[in-house]
């Protein structure tokens, strides 16, 4: 019975250095350094032991797991409003002591990385000098590339199978964003769909400190194999052929999450169909953002009767979508509006018997299936020289995909 669940492998394909490291990253070091015993004191060595901040921790939490039993250095980083802060923080924060045979403190190293940043972490050292004096210093530090590999089927949806592959949300995301105008994540997926993926990670002493570029992906589903590959020539992912993966419009007003994914798309009670209908309904809990599904301008922002507080925004070629019900918008009428811009949040205003997203797609009037708009609208492709380069980067995670499904396989083989 067991052996039907999904077999899932998560391998290492290759790692670079992002750049020459800095002193301060030297410093650091995993490995414990034993001096001669003969000449020296059980007091002078001085061990190294590290680990990762986690939720609730403490200054004391965090001290007791690397074995620093020091009560003035403890007093002395409960008053320091920075390290205080670094344990609150959302993002992954390495710790690392330098600690003496007696559990005296000598140094305590942090290393993070700020919102949105890769290649290079932060790292504040706080070490002790003559006395009970200490001193801190922050730097910047480079991080260690890992381009790693990772493969699964689907048995039941998109998040079970990446959480299986211990994969963070962000590359679900991706993926599901990157095959959205072909594959509809809450509809469209079976049971034995297959993906692979390749994925930057930033990491310092083999820690995993931020998440990178998600490199390349592939998705079969129902037997049809798609992929997306990173080109940053043109900061966007294109097909194996060189074709734009991004279209002229999203699939959908509402970006993939583990909350949408549960999403239904949903008719009308009584006209069953969208054509009736005249728009497709998400059901979604108040407050999540609604984006723009193209770039355009906001032709009305306000209240409509039936639609309650609805946005409409004009797009090239007489295009205009519709997103009603909204419980909140964020966009004035004649503004500018970018693709995935959000314009409003869900709501149940107007005539709405719950929470959830009206949203219509019109061309020159008459309404039309979005589904059908988001496939059909490609946007550039690449000109020669571009795609001599993209052939280069196409032909090297190619391998990496295969690789990393050929790893797959291997484990799903009884
Ligand atoms: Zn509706």
């Amino acid at each position: 019975m067991a052996a039907s669940s999904i077999l899932i492998s998560a391998v290492t394909w290759g790692t670079w250095q992002s750049g020459p490291r800095s002193s301060a990253d030297q410093e650091t070091t995993q490995s414990i350094a034993l001096p001669d015993l003969l000449d020296q004191s059980l007091a002078d060595i001085a061990l190294h032991a590290n680990t990762v901040v986690e939720t609730g921790d403490t200054v004391r939490s965090i001290l007791e797991r690397l074995s620093v039993k020091d009560t003035a250095a403890e007093r002395m980083l409960q008053s320091n409003d920075q390290v205080v802060a670094l344990l609150n923080m959302r993002s992954k924060v390495w710790v690392n002591a330098k600690v003496q045979a007696g559990g005296q403190l000598e140094e305590l190293q942090f290393v993070w990385s700020p919102r949105g940043q890769t290649q290079t972490a932060r790292a504040l050292s706080i070490r002790q000098r003559e006395g009970n004096l200490w001193e801190s210093e922050e730097s910047d530090i480079a991080l260690e590339r890992q381009v790693r590999l990772a493969s699964g089927r689907i048995e039941s949806s998109l998040f079970a199978a990446t959480d299986q592959l211990g994969l963070s949300d962000a590359i679900a995301i991706e993926i599901a964003e990157a095959f959205s105008n072909d594959i509809d994540f809450r509809r469209d997926l079976r049971k034995g769909d297959q993906f692979s993926v390749a994925y930057e990670e930033w990491a310092h002493a083999g820690e995993v400190i931020a998440n990178g570029q998600v490199l390349a992906m592939e998705f079969i589903n129902k037997g049809t194999k798609l992929q997306a590959i990173w080109f940053a020539d043109k900061n966007e992912y294109f097909d194996a052929s060189g074709n734009s993966a991004k279209r002229e419009f999203l699939a959908s007003p509402m970006r993939f999450s583990r909350i949408s994914s549960g999403f239904k798309m949903r008719f009308h009670p009584i006209q069953k169909t969208w054509k009736r209908h005249l728009g497709v309904d998400y059901a979604a809990p108040t407050g999540t953002p609604v984006r723009s599904v193209g770039r355009g301008t906001v032709r009305f922002a306000g209240w409509q009767n039936g639609y309650g507080n609805v946005v409409i925004v004009s797009h090239n070629g007489g295009k205009e979508t519709l997103y009603a019900h909204l419980s909140k918008i964020t966009v004035r009428r004649g503004q500018r509006i970018e693709r995935e811009q959000t314009v409003g949040a869900v709501g149940s205003t107007g005539w709405a018997t719950g929470p959830h997203l009206h949203f219509e797609f019109r061309v020159n009037g008459q309404h039309q299936n979005p589904a059908v708009l988001a496939k059909q609208s490609k946007s550039v492709r690449l000109t020669p020289a571009e795609l001599a380069r993209f052939k280069v980067v196409s032909e090297e995670m190619q391998a990496a995909l295969a690789t990393a499904s050929a790893v797959q396989t291997a484990q799903t083989m009884p």
